[in-house]
């Protein structure tokens, strides 16, 4: 399985327009955030999860021209906007991609993306071409390949996190359940949003992921939809032995 993390911004991105702040004007690549959303191929299966804003940008940069898949988190524009750009891939290849969330999700997307539900832009191909697959908090199969929904807390609203094998990803989660906990026991990889040092309302900041990582004991944990306030070295080297802060363009084999 590889993965690539796309990006690992908050949904301002970093650096954020106009600041001076010294994340901001960083020289360090690692310093340059975009909207977080992360591509995983496993088992021939090309995966992405959540079409973030910057989807067209992460594609080209990531050098990935055909996906299969889109997994979305939740509908918040950051992780959902830049769908309309799975044109380029539905007249590539000649295909329709197969979309999955939960039913809040997936309802919302067809608000922000009514367009995409007309019938004749439709038999154009002038739209973003998905199936939509509404999906239970329970495992299911994309071409034999297994998918474990993850349902944390964003706030008040539950949205998912995937399992694939031994890699799952969680972003913008405030609160894990425990039954939840229990599906991310055995990681080789855990993906996980550590928004900032400050407390938040809807995600988790570093202290909060922190603990959680250290309770959950993955092979490796990458924190990821991170602000400016985090500094990439100065935050990495403080973390714990087996965490680190992730960064657009981070590629992993398990
Ligand atoms: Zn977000
Ligand atoms: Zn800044
Ligand atoms: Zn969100």
């Amino acid at each position: 399985m590889k993965i690539i993390l796309v990006g690992s911004g908050t949904s301002q991105g970093v650096p954020n327009i106009g600041c001076k702040c010294e994340t901001c004007l960083s020289d360090n690549p690692k310093d340059k955030r975009l909207r977080a959303s992360a591509y995983v191929e496993t088992g021939g299966l090309k995966i992405l999860i959540d079409t973030s804003i910057d989807f067209r940008q992460q594609m080209l940069r990531a050098n990935i021209s055909d996906l299969d898949a889109v997994l979305f988190t939740h509908h918040h524009v950051d992780h959902i906007l830049g769908m309309d750009d799975l044109r380029q891939i539905n007249q590539r290849h000649r295909k329709y991609i197969d979309i999955y969330g939960n039913k809040l999700t997936l309802d919302e997307i067809k608000i922000s993306f009514r367009y995409a539900l007309d019938e004749e832009l439709k038999s154009y191909w002038a739209v973003p071409l998905v199936n939509f697959h509404y999906t239970e908090n329970k495992a299911f199969k994309i071409r034999g390949i297994e998918v474990l929904p993850v349902e944390v807390y964003h706030g008040k609203i539950k949205i998912y996190g995937y399992r694939i094998g031994n890699l799952a990803y969680i972003t913008d989660a405030s609160k894990i359940p425990d039954r939840e906990m229990e599906k991310l026991e055995g990681l080789d990889v855990l993906i996980l949003n550590a928004l900032r040092r400050a407390p938040h309302p809807t995600h988790f900041n570093l202290e909060q992921a922190t603990e959680i990582a250290l309770r959950l004991k993955a092979r490796k944990t990458y924190f990821t939809h991170i602000t400016h306030d985090m500094m990439h070295d100065k935050i990495n080297s403080e973390l714990p032995e087996n965490i680190e802060l992730g960064y657009d363009g981070l590629t992993i084999e398990i």
